[in-house]
Parts: structure tokens; C-alpha cells; sequence
């Protein structure tokens, strides 16, 4: 039995099997450092990001310290945005299986609040969510946290970047001092050790080696001028036709210039930036996230509402002005174990940030090569195509609707249709592209639910 065998822990069987099930058998390295010490009740201060199998690497500690029984929050997951929030209780939810009616809440905002007061009134053991709504609830009463015995800061610097750290002091100090309080972060600033000195208690620091050398992300540096830009930036995608692709700018003009400049050449591309209003920022979204875009070209602002849990590559149009976010931009590929493409272009002008990023990685960012580019690409058409259904939650629709409109009579072949959005006015399927025109003329002349919906492709 290999010592990162999860079964070379003193796990319950119960919990053992679940871990089978889910196919996790070893431990991935920042598990293998924070399970032994986290079931041992000690505050842990972890260097890890998304990816590294970091939710089980606290989940699995606050979970088994649950009493089941007890019908009060013993568990509270602080996270800086919702679809964070999502992945983490999601995660929790099928480590959970190995103990009957443990709840787990999520509490965001830009939900609705009077569903997750009611799923408070029937007793929840963990709550993740971001400190702004958790606030909310603990002032309008409608949360108690006196009898929470594990705290977890997750994507700690995030937080303090969007400014939650106010939130995050009125939220600690409605929870017992007696308790454990886990801090993971991707970047250790100075902040982040002040908030362990007022949080922790004789943290023990972890740091996973791999997340520093990143070793299965290939970086590569482009030097580029302004107006050579952009026919490189197409020049690299045409080469690596990589499936989905976060392209990041920093300035929202910049988005709106690229992403035009890639769709004028074929490129299947959408911007997604601040200036854009929720719905077209919903949209773009969708379509990203559904295979249906293959390119977002990005802002680090509107890139926080993305949740991709892997891309296949990462460019930087221009260098951000942080290692930090450097490393946040291209920690959203090459995630658990897979290879990462993180190309970074850059002018005459912008050498220091390639140095901090160096120093950063205590590594060389190698140049890029451009003659072993491709010379003649076609842009990747992208798999999936989304339809757009003027049908949304408000009307009651849901996906087994949507997917039954389609698979039933009208024949089309479930293989061939992807994730369905529903939004409250609106609903997005993705269908493969083969299928695209039959489901799109299946839709128009039939019905969902025993009604006529306008559909249209996006
Ligand atoms: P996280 O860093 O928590 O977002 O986890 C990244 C992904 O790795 C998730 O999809 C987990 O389900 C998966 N995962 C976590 N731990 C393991 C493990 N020990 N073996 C295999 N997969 C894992």
C-alpha cells in the first residue's frame, strides 16, 4: 500500500468506498500533505488553486467532523464568487455520500434569498457561499454560526481582491474561537499572512511543490508589437486549435477590438467584459462554457464569473501587471493532471513583467518559436451550436424538458445534445452540429411542454 494510498489514512470504510467509487485512489500531493493534518484538527495555511484536489484536501476533515444528528451549521466555506461556491458544495456533495441526510447550503448572491432561508429552516451541517450574502443572512438572523467548529477561507486572495475582507471579519467573529480554520490560497501576499496571524491558530504552512513549477502547463513567450498582435494571437490559435481558449486583455476596448478582429477571420470568438450588460454576458458565457464558442476574449474582471473547471489553453493578448494575477490567469488550464498551454505575447516595453514573472516561478519563461508555427490553418469550428428557447424557469421549463422535446419524437439521438442553461426568461441547448439544423426545425414546428416556444440558433 503506497503512502498516498487514501486507504493509508484512518478513514472510516464507509468514506473509503465513496473515494472508490468517485475513482480517487491516491491521494493528489496537496491531499497527501493536508488530510493527515487536517483530521487532526490543526489550522492549516495551504499554497494550492483549483485543480489540485484541494476541496477534498479540507472536505474530507470537515466532513467526517460533522454530527450528523445535530441539525446546526458545524461547517462554514467562504468563497469569492458563486460558481466557486458551485464546484466546492458540488464536491462536498459526493464526498458526503458516505453519510446519510448530511445538507449541505449554498448561500450566493445574485440568487434569490428567500429559498435559501427556507433550506436554513430545515437545518443545514455546511454552508459555503460568499461573504457578501452570508452577511446578509447573519443580519437579517436568518443564520447562526455559534455552533460551527470548522471555518474554511478558500481562494483566500481572491477574496481579499474583491475587496470581501470586511465581510470576512464580521462573518469570523460570529464563530467560536474553539474551532478549525483552514486558509488555502494560490499566492501567499502579505495579506494573506496577516489574516492567518487574526484567523489562525500555530497554522501549519503547506506548499505543494508542482503548484510552483507548474510542469504540466507549457509557457511560452511571444514578443509581439501592438499591431503584430493580433495576427499572431490568430496565428496561435489557427496552430493549437485548442478546443476552448480564454484570451486576456487589459482593457475592455482591447476585448471588443480582438474579438472582432477574430470573428472578421473565421474565428469562433466572444468578448466578455464589464461593458457588456448581464445578458450578453450570460450568453456569452453559456456559450463558452457549452462548447458552442470555442474563444472568450477576456477581461481579469468579467473572467471571474467563468467557470471552467479546464482549458485547453490560455493567451495573454497583453502581460497583466501582477505575477499574481499571471498566475490566477493561467492556473485555468492544465488543471488535474491534464497538459496546459499558457502563451503569453508582449511588447518591447513590458520586459519587467516578464521579469517579475520569472522571478516569480524562480524559472525562465522560454520564447516561442515562430517559424515551427503552422503557415496555412483553418480556424476550429467549434463542436456544439446553441439554441436559444424563449421558454426559462419562470415558465416552469426545465432540462428533462427541453431533452425530451428533442429526443423523443423528434428523434434526435440524446448522444448528440449538450448541457442546457436555464435561465429565468430563457433556456440554451447545446446540440452537436450534425444534429444542429434538424433539432432546430424539430423545435420551431413542435412543442415543449404542450406549448409553442420561439427558438432561435445564437
Ligand atoms: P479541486 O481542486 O478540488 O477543484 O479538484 C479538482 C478535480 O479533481 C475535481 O474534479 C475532483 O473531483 C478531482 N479529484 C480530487 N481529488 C482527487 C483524487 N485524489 N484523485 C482523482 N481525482 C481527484
Amino acid at each position: 500500500m503506497s503512502d498516498t494510498a487514501f486507504s493509508s489514512q484512518p478513514l472510516p470504510a464507509t468514506l473509503l468506498d465513496t473515494l472508490q467509487q468517485l475513482g480517487y485512489e491516491q491521494m493528489t500531493p496537496i491531499q497527501a500533505q493536508a488530510i493527515p493534518r487536517a483530521i487532526k484538527g490543526e489550522d492549516l495555511i495551504a499554497q494550492a488553486k483549483t485543480g489540485s484536489g484541494k476541496t477534498a484536501a479540507f472536505g474530507i476533515g470537515l466532513l467526517l467532523r460533522l454530527k450528523p444528528a445535530m441539525f446546526r451549521v458545524q461547517a462554514l466555506v467562504l468563497c469569492p464568487t458563486r460558481e466557486l461556491s458551485t464546484q466546492v458544495a458540488t464536491e462536498l456533495r459526493r464526498l458526503a455520500r458516505f453519510q446519510q441526510n448530511l445538507k449541505i447550503v449554498t448561500l450566493c448572491g445574485g440568487q434569490p434569498i428567500g429559498p435559501q432561508i427556507g433550506s436554513l429552516e430545515h437545518g443545514a451541517h455546511v454552508v459555503v457561499g460568499t461573504p457578501g450574502r452570508i452577511e446578509d443572512h447573519l443580519r437579517k438572523g436568518t443564520l447562526r454560526l455559534d455552533a460551527v467548529k470548522t471555518l474554511v477561507l478558500d481562494e483566500a486572495d481572491r477574496m481579499l481582491d474583491m475587496g470581501f475582507i470586511d465581510a470576512i471579519e464580521s462573518i469570523v467573529e460570529q464563530i467560536p474561537g474553539q474551532r478549525q480554520t483552514l486558509l488555502f490560497s494560490a499566492t501567499y501576499p502579505e495579506q494573506i499572512r496577516e489574516l492567518s496571524a487574526r484567523f489562525q491558530q500555530d497554522p501549519v504552512e503547506i506548499s505543494v511543490e508542482s503548484v510552483h513549477s507548474n510542469s504540466q502547463i507549457q509557457q511560452l513567450r511571444y514578443p509581439a508589437e501592438n499591431k503584430e498582435k493580433s495576427p499572431l494571437l490568430m496565428k496561435l490559435l489557427g496552430h493549437h486549435r485548442p478546443a476552448s481558449c480564454v484570451v486576456f486583455c487589459n482593457t475592455k476596448q482591447q476585448c471588443k477590438d480582438v474579438s472582432e478582429y477574430l470573428t472578421q477571420h473565421g474565428f469562433s470568438a466572444a468578448p466578455l467584459h464589464g461593458d457588456m450588460d448581464q445578458k450578453d454576458r450570460d450568453q456569452a458565457l453559456i456559450q463558452f462554457s457549452n462548447g458552442s464558442c470555442a474563444t472568450l476574449i477576456a477581461t481579469d474582471v468579467a473572467a471571474r464569473g467563468l467557470d471552467i473547471s479546464d482549458l485547453a489553453a490560455v493567451i495573454n493578448y497583453d502581460l497583466p501587471h501582477s505575477a499574481e494575477t499571471y498566475v490566477h490567469r493561467i492556473g485555468r488550464t492544465g488543471r488535474a493532471g491534464k497538459e496546459g498551454l499558457a502563451l503569453s505575447l508582449y511588447g518591447e516595453r513590458e520586459g519587467h513583467k516578464v521579469k517579475a514573472i520569472e522571478d516569480y516561478f524562480k524559472q525562465h519563461l522560454p520564447v516561442g518559436e515562430l517559424h515551427q508555427l503552422e503557415q496555412s490553418y483553418a480556424p476550429l469550428t467549434p463542436e456544439m451550436v446553441t439554441l436559444c428557447i424563449s421558454g426559462g424557469r419562470k415558465d416552469k421549463m426545465r432540462p428533462g424538458d427541453i431533452l425530451g422535446a428533442l429526443t423523443g419524437e423528434a428523434g434526435i439521438d440524446g448522444g448528440d445534445v449538450g448541457k442546457i442553461n436555464i435561465l429565468d426568461r430563457v433556456a440554451f441547448v447545446a446540440i452537436r452540429h450534425k444534429s444542429a439544423k434538424n433539432a432546430l426545425g424539430r423545435l420551431i414546428n413542435g412543442k415543449i411542454k404542450g406549448r409553442k416556444f420561439k427558438v432561435r440558433p445564437l
